[in-house]
Formats: C-alpha cells, sequence, structure tokens
C-alpha cells in the first residue's frame, strides 16, 4: 500500500466508508473494493462497495431530508457553497495529490481541476441567490399568472472517473443551489476524492441526508433500485454515450427529468488561413490535456492540405518534448492511463490504424513502466472511415486527415453521430462565424483548444447528450416550474 499517513482526508485509514443520512458507514454487506494508483498499479487503500440495500438507504435519507433543504433560505444554500469554494481552494494542495493518486494526471493539471471544480462551487453559490420567477396578466384579465421555481427533488448524480473533482462538483453545486437532496455514485476508479468532497461540504454546513455517497463496482444494480424508486425525481450523469442511452431508457420508467453528458468525438480543424503556431499550441492543450482522457479532447485533426506538413512536423516537436511519468514527479507532463483496459484500448486502436495504412511520426509503442502509460502518438494519411475517426481515443494519440475546402472540412466534421464540441482556426472572422454555425456541436473552441466556464453552458447535442451544465441555465436542471393560476375575476 501507498504510504497511509501520508494521504489527506483519511485516505490512510481503510476501508473508506459510505455517506449515509450524515454518516460514514460500511456497506451493509461488509463487501470493500481496491483503488489503485494508475502510475504504479498498486492499491491505495479500500473503499466499502455500496450495494442494493445500501442505494435504498441512502434514498430514504435523501427523500426525508428533501423538504426541510427545500425549505433552506437561498442565502444559506449559497452560505455553504461560498464556504465549500474557499475549503476546496485553501487545500488545493491536499484535493491535487487525491486526485493524481487516484486518477493519474499531472499535479499541475490536478491543481488546475480544484480551481476548476472550485468555480463551479463559486459560480452556483451566486445563482443560488438568483432564483426568480414571473408575475403577468393573464390574456383576458381574469387571472394573475404566478410562476415559481422549486426543486426537482432527490436526484442520482453518476460521474466518470475522468475529473474525480469536477465531475461531482459540477453536479452537486447546482443541485445544492437549487434545494435538492442527492445520492452520488462516483466511478470506482476514483472514489476517494468524492468521499474527500463529502467531507469539506458537511464542514461547511451541509446537512444531513442532502449528500449521500455511494462508491460501489455494481453501479447497474445500484442505479437501477434506486431508478426504480418513485421518489427518485432526476438522474445526472457523466459518462459514455452507450451507458447513457441505457440510463435513458430506464429514466423513461418513473419518468426522470434526465441531464446526460455524454462522449465526444471533437474535430478539430485548422484552415490554411491559421496562425499555425497558435493551432499547434490549441492542438496541444484539446489533445494532451488530462492524458487526452477528456469528452472535450481532439479526436479527429482535419487539416488543410497546404499547411499539413508544417502542422504536422511542429506538432510532432512539440509532443517529441513532453515527459512521461507518474503525476506527483516534478517535471512530468503526461501522466498514465486510467487502467490496462484503457491503455491496451489505446495500443490497439493505433496498431489498427497503421495496419489500416497511417504513417507513424511519433510514439505508438506501450513503453517498458510500471504503470499505464502510453506515449504522445501522431498519425498521419488516417483512412476514411477508419475505427479512430468513429470512436473517442481517449488517450494522447492525434489522428491527421486533411481537406481542400471548408465544405469538405464541414462535412467531414459532421460525418459523426457525436455533438459535443469542435475547435476551428482561421484568422477570417467571415469564415469563422459561418463554420461555427455550421459545425453540428453544442460548442466550439474557436482559435482556442479549450472550453469550459463556471460561466458557460457545457453541453453537447446528438450522442454527446442533453441538458446543460454551468452558465445562466444552469441552474434550471435542477428547478421546476410551477404555474399558479390566481383569480382576479
Ligand atoms: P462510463 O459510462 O463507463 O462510466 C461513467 C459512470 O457510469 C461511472 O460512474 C460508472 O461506474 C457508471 N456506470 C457504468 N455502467 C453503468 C450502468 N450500467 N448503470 C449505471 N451506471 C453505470 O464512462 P467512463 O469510462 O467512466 O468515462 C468516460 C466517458 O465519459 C467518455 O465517453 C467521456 O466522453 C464521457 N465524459 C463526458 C463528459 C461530458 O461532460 N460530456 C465529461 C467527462 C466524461
Amino acid at each position: 500500500m501507498t504510504d497511509r499517513r501520508r494521504l489527506p482526508y483519511g485516505a490512510d485509514a481503510p476501508p473508506q466508508k459510505l455517506l449515509i443520512g450524515g454518516r460514514w458507514v460500511p456497506a451493509a454487506g461488509g463487501a470493500t473494493f481496491t483503488v489503485e494508483n494508475p502510475a504504479t498499479c498498486e492499491p491505495i487503500t479500500r473503499v466499502a462497495d455500496a450495494g442494493t440495500t445500501d442505494a435504498l438507504d441512502a434514498l430514504d435519507a435523501a427523500a426525508s431530508a428533501q423538504s426541510q433543504w427545500a425549505a433552506t433560505s437561498p442565502g444559506h444554500r449559497s452560505r455553504v457553497l461560498r464556504r465549500t469554494h474557499d475549503l476546496l481552494l485553501e487545500r488545493r494542495a491536499d484535493f491535487a495529490e487525491l486526485i493524481t493518486l487516484e486518477m493519474g494526471k499531472s499535479l499541475a493539471e490536478a491543481r488546475a481541476e480544484v480551481d476548476y471544480a472550485a468555480g463551479y462551487l463559486r459560480w452556483f453559490a451566486e445563482e443560488s441567490v438568483r432564483i426568480d420567477g414571473t408575475w403577468k396578466v393573464s390574456e383576458d384579465a381574469t387571472a394573475r399568472v404566478l410562476v415559481m421555481r422549486q426543486p426537482v427533488g432527490p436526484c442520482l448524480l453518476i460521474t466518470p472517473w475522468n475529473a474525480p473533482l469536477a465531475m461531482p462538483a459540477r453536479k452537486i453545486a447546482p443541485a445544492v443551489a437549487a434545494g435538492c437532496t442527492m445520492v452520488l455514485k462516483p466511478a470506482p476508479q476514483t472514489p476517494l476524492t468524492s468521499i474527500a468532497l463529502a467531507t469539506v461540504l458537511i464542514e461547511a454546513g451541509l446537512p444531513a441526508g442532502v449528500l449521500n455517497l455511494l462508491p460501489t463496482t455494481a453501479p447497474a444494480a445500484v442505479s437501477e433500485s434506486l431508478m426504480k424508486d418513485p421518489r427518485l425525481r432526476k438522474i445526472s450523469f457523466t459518462g459514455s454515450t452507450a451507458v447513457g442511452r441505457l440510463l435513458l431508457a430506464q429514466a423513461s420508467e418513473n419518468v426522470l427529468r434526465t441531464s446526460m453528458e455524454l462522449g465526444g468525438n471533437a474535430p478539430f480543424i485548422v484552415c490554411a488561413d491559421a496562425d499555425v503556431e497558435a493551432a499547434v499550441d490549441g492542438a496541444i492543450t484539446a489533445k494532451l490535456r488530462n492524458i487526452g482522457e477528456a469528452c472535450i479532447a481532439a479526436n479527429r485533426f482535419l487539416v488543410h492540405a497546404d499547411i499539413a506538413q508544417e502542422f504536422t512536423e511542429r506538432l510532432v516537436d512539440r509532443m517529441r518534448g513532453l515527459t512521461l511519468g507518474s503525476g506527483t514527479e516534478p517535471g512530468t507532463d503526461l501522466g498514465p492511463l486510467i487502467d490496462r483496459t484503457q491503455r491496451d484500448r489505446v495500443a490497439q486502436l493505433v496498431a489498427e490504424t497503421i495496419a489500416d495504412g497511417a504513417l507513424l511520426h511519433t510514439g505508438g509503442s506501450t513503453p517498458d513502466l510500471p504503470g499505464y502509460f502510453y506515449p504522445p502518438t501522431v498519425l498521419t494519411d488516417v483512412p476514411d472511415g477508419a475505427r479512430i475517426t468513429r470512436e473517442e481515443i481517449f488517450g494522447p494519440v492525434a489522428a491527421i486527415r486533411t481537406f481542400r475546402s471548408d465544405d469538405e472540412a464541414l462535412t467531414m466534421a459532421n460525418a459523426t453521430e457525436f455533438g459535443l464540441v469542435a475547435y476551428l482556426y482561421t484568422r477570417d472572422l467571415g469564415r469563422a462565424l459561418r463554420m461555427s454555425e455550421q459545425i453540428e456541436s453544442g460548442m466550439v473552441g474557436l482559435n482556442r483548444g479549450y472550453v469550459s466556464d463556471p460561466g458557460a453552458p457545457f453541453g453537447g447535442i446528438k450522442h454527446s447528450g442533453g441538458g446543460r451544465e454551468g452558465g445562466n441555465s444552469g441552474i434550471e436542471e435542477y428547478l421546476e416550474q410551477k404555474y399558479i393560476a390566481i383569480d382576479t375575476s
């Protein structure tokens, strides 16, 4: 085991427990599972493994706490979120360490994730006090139309492993702001950061039962038992499109409100008039942030044929200069992938693309290191329709194809069932706006390799999901409208 006394938030005292009704408890069946450090393949600690009994206990707690929590003042909920924000920033180093240990990204990236997550807590602290309604005179003046906002009710929040703090924070913050109670089911690879976040929320004044936490290795059984229960009113899910589809079908049974942040297959378009150096900078960010394990990672590089060689050479140059290593080591640019399955998937995808005729410029082979490392890799001449252009790579691999006209670039960009984000590099304002309008995605990075901001509506279209996290509309996902017709005749 990793040096236990060193780990923040008691992650040194296995087994870590479930949070139900304000108490940290073992799983009813006594089961636990191991959390592994992907940089060393060594166990970090053991965590209680929730089953369906625990799930229903957690929903009991969330349902019991709902009406009292909904009746709290927006100012009170705002202060809880603001205090959590302050505590996260005070303890940035502890949170970053936990994120790096269980997920693998470098400490610098983990610190950036803490700031990003805290941004959502601050944003929704500010939104909580702005929940409002409307008042109008009915068309025939015989009534007044009052529209008020109320919390949706108990929510199930399911999060992935790639941003162990930010993904839960992006859901918990608007739910708290709106007055909803919650059951959070984190990814089994990264439960420790969620446990630490729950600890801080409690310290900041979140009452018992408002947030319940269920790490589990049986996500389907746990979520199904919750979704069958009529007391649950909403599911907010971030993860793969395959699982999202399954949950949408299950959600239809009790007609649950749903927010789905699903997979992506982002095109990264570089037009002939682009600033190539800036495009390469953007490509490094869009491709390698989070070791490529991001739903908003650039997945398909589409580069104008006239500048493709220059772009490729510069990108290869930059990628060759990066250091692979444990996220805790100073000087590490790229940590390991999350687990063996993911690393082998990426390696297989690259091997298959090369076998299909693509050219390898750098990377492409699994290094002889103990963790799940894969090097930054650049492929060109990627054949049309190759699997690497259809599936999320979720690794540090840039697959480049070329185009000759804007229309061709748009056709290639839109030839996917996904529609989360697209990146576009051009110096021509008219082209930038025209192409941004025609790209089928919820977000566009225009001359910028990164999108996402607490004040912006994050989310996708097509098979990338529905609903938005953040921005002015983010809180709406957790609010209902109630219309009261008042007779004045
Ligand atoms: P995943 O779908 O396998 O798992 C996501 C979560 O769902 C985990 O907590 C997992 O335990 C749970 N889960 C798995 N099967 C389930 C089931 N049958 N019922 C209920 N829950 C279940 O995805 P992942 O591999 O953890 O994450 C990667 C995926 O997440 C990628 O597709 C990525 O694009 C997507 N993602 C999307 C966004 C976004 O905002 N759009 C953000 C981050 C990640």
